[in-house]
């Protein structure tokens, strides 16, 4: 790590942004019609798409530290079409439901775009779509295995490119080959996410911080400040649901970690080409994912230290320096020219993973109590059709409105067993990465065919 790389600070975003001053905690005991505990992009969503059917409805949102202070101000910023368990609900209820799902999330992206332009969202959003790459013959035989999958879900318009084609979009070293879609934009989200926390606010839903919530009970939200009770309570905390009681074991806190370049000079640049600001990922097993931020710098990430034990999440965001050198690795040897480049900032986040690794959203019409998460890392757009399948849920159970699209979808109501208590839950997931870093190395070395590390890894983790 260099001398001059901030370290933590929460994400590269709000070195650029500001931290936002916070808004008041809770003043004491409440009630409201709706509480939304999480202020990310899940309950701020939430709160955004109830409000704006039901103006009446008093919403109140309950965030631990401020609005953006998980892995909605620290993400990757691709937002795009992907959702975590898509072929497992295939294999539950069927091709044509997952296929639904696989087009409500293509449209999802066009919709956070369309949100963020009438609500005059300043995300620095481009919609360059999502090239992946394969840089080794075990990655180029999954590619294209994973191109025929997504045109077999409907994805018409996703393009095989050749390495030549691909060098067109963006020269990455010995790329052999990219499969690129366009429903995928870049974005800067922690513009996201406090444009949000804004729009929502103005819209009437009180929204307060510095507000930790210890407990969930039907009906009432229990907080060192007082208690909300409230018909309905969503539980939006992904990666931290572990911290509230009784979730320990519901979805494990996966850390992901990223690094963000200086500025990078032109000459730079028309060595590496991205001129359409696709967000770029590649096909490893301990996969990374980049963007072209709106000032030209390059900011990547991918799994440091997978999993802290007893599910412990990080403060500020702080990411050790092994992760760091990493990540500086694979950008350097994706880009060779930005082998001078300075490392302006690294930090780490964290999300939720299932133990089926499905994403889900549900709510439970005996308690009111709802919750979506478990996104394993395709959050950023997924919340969004989250948070406006809870709004129907909750209008469809208050008696204001029917059986929707979106709650027809087969990610809802899915309920998952739990994952196994420690030590088996630490060793498990270090496990598990060690034989994917090893799958990754053995490809890289020249392997044709996809390493057995990575299938055994694969079927134990329930991720296949
Ligand atoms: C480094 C990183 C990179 C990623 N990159 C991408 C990407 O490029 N594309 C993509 O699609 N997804 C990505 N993801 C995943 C995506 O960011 C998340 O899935 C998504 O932001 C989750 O949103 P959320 O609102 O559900 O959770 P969060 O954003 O984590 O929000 C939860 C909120 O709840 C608050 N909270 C926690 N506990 C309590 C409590 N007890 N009481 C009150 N409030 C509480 C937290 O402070 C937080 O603000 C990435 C994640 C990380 C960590």
């Amino acid at each position: 790590m260099g001398s001059t790389t901030v370290n933590g600070g929460i994400s590269f975003w709000y070195a650029q942004t500001g931290v936002p001053p916070r808004r008041e905690p809770l003043p004491g005991d409440g009630s409201a019609d709706v509480c939304v505990v999480g202020g990310g992009y899940t309950g701020l969503w939430t709160a955004y798409y109830l409000k704006k059917a039901v103006p009446f409805l008093r919403i109140t949102v309950l965030e631990a530290e401020f609005c953006g202070y998980g892995a909605s101000g620290r993400n990757g910023g691709w937002l795009y079409n992907g959702i975590a368990g898509r072929d497992r609900y295939a294999g539950l209820h069927g091709r044509e439901a997952a296929a639904d799902l696989q087009r409500a999330m293509n449209e999802t992206v066009d919709e956070v775009v369309r949100v963020c332009a009438e609500e005059a969202i300043d995300a620095d959003i481009v919609k360059g779509g999502v090239l992946e790459v394969a840089y080794s013959p075990a990655q180029l035989a999954r590619l294209r295995a994973f191109h025929e999958a997504e045109v077999a879900f409907g994805e018409k318009d996703r393009v095989l490119l050749s390495a030549r084609e691909t060098a067109g979009r963006i020269r990455v070293a010995r790329a052999l080959g990219g499969s690129w879609t366009p429903h995928g934009a870049r974005i800067h989200p922690a513009k996201l996410v406090r444009g949000l926390a804004d729009a929502v606010e103005a819209l009437g839903v009180t929204v307060h911080e510095s507000t930790p919530v210890t407990e969930i009970r039907p009906k009432h939200v229990l907080t060192p400040h007082g208690t909300v009770r409230a018909p309905y309570v969503l539980r939006c905390t992904e990666g931290f649901t572990a911290g509230i009681k009784g979730s320990k074991r519901a979805w494990l806190p996966m850390n992901s970690s990223m690094i963000a370049t200086e500025p990078l000079p032109a000459e730079v640049w028309e060595e590496i080409g991205w001129e359409g600001r696709e967000t770029l990922g590649d096909m490893a097993h301990a996969y990374m994912y980049a963007q072209r931020t709106a000032d030209d710098r390059i900011a990547l990430g991918g799994r440091g230290i997978p999993y802290r034990f007893g599910s412990r999440t990080d403060n500020d965001g702080r990411t050790q320096d092994r992760t760091v050198e990493a990540l500086r690795e694979i950008l350097v040897r994706f880009f060779p020219s930005t082998a001078s480049a300075a490392i302006d900032h690294a930090w780490s986040g964290v999300l939720g993973v299932p133990r089926d690794w499905c994403a889900s959203v549900d709510l439970d019409r005996a308690t009111g109590l709802g919750w979506a998460g478990g996104y394993v890392g395709s959050g950023v757009a997924t919340a969004n059709l989250a948070a406006r399948t809870l709004r129907d849920l909750v209008q469809q159970d208050s008696g204001q409105g029917g059986r929707t699209e979106l709650t027809a979808l087969p990610w809802v109501g899915h309920r998952v067993r739990r994952w196994e208590p420690e030590p088996l839950r630490w060793l498990g997931v270090h496990g598990l990465y060690a034989a994917y870093r090893a799958a990754d190395r053995q490809e890289l070395a020249g392997r044709a065919d996809t390493a057995p590390l990575a299938r055994v890894a694969d079927r134990i983790s329930g991720r296949h």
